[in-house]
């Protein structure tokens, strides 16, 4: 199964993605992830995009395009993309890519929530740099304060979810990224539409119920 999941930052997309590719197996393709791990393996790719990310500005499309389809080409046709495409450049190098493969994405889900909400997940967003778990300090917080639970140490704010990054990370959105629904909606294609304000265990169910009506 091909899935894109689309929605500002903070919608809680890695969060129901981490479910998602549990319960149907599939790879998770998360651009912001990928990049950061470039960054701390000091890759050049990492050195790009450094600058735009600690700003909150969108890494320059050439860049993300073929890093993704790289990634896209390895997970063989089983994947949830996550933070991609998020300029209209990008979403038409993936049409094309997939196109020239002969493929296509299954569904396109879409969560939706405020941007006073988002403020408040992001600034307190908490991760494990060592496993990728996220947490929140209100909605989803660590059993040990400050502690990963799964005893890997410390956890960490993203130096972008700090306030004034926010601000400038919602911007671009609303600019660059909210527009490539509406590509898709052009192109014909149906989006499951997800209330993504609500508790975290309701969106799961909700983005479930919308998979498994096109999973048959
Ligand atoms: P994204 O990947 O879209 O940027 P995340 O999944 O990292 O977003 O979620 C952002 C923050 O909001 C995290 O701290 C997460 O624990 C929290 N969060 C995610 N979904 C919800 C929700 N439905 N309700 C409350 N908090 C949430
Ligand atoms: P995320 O983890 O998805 O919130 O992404 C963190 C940052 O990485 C963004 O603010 C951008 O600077 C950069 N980034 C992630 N995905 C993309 C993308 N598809 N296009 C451009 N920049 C991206």
């Amino acid at each position: 199964m091909r899935l894109i999941l689309c929605g500002p930052p903070g919608a809680g997309k890695g969060t129901q993605c981490k479910r998602i590719v549990d319960k149907y197996a599939l790879t998770h393709l998360s651009s912001g992830d990928i990049l950061r791990a470039e960054r701390a393996a000091g890759t050049e790719l990492g050195k790009k995009a450094q600058g735009y990310m600690d700003t909150g500005a969108l890494v320059p499309d050439d860049v993300i395009i073929g890093m993704m389809i790289g990634a896209i080409k390895k997970a063989a046709g089983n994947y949830v993309l996550d933070g991609f495409p998020r300029t209209l450049p990008q979403a038409e190098g993936l049409d094309k890519a997939l196109r020239e493969a002969g493929e296509k994405v299954d569904a396109i889900v879409n969560l939706l929530v405020d941007d006073e909400v988002i403020e408040k997940r992001l600034t307190g967003r908490r991760s494990c740099p060592t496993c990728g778990a996220v947490y929140h300090i209100e909605n989803l917080p660590p059993k040990v304060d400050g502690q990963c639970d799964k005893s890997c140490g410390q956890l960490v704010q993203r130096d972008d979810d700090k306030p004034d990054v926010v601000r400038n990370r919602l911007k671009t959105y609303h600019e660059q990224t909210e527009a490539v629904v509406g590509f898709y909606e052009a192109e014909g294609r149906s989006i499951l539409n997800i209330n993504a304000d609500r508790d975290i265990d309701e969106v799961t169910t909700a983005v479930f119920a919308a998979l498994n009506k096109i999973d048959g």
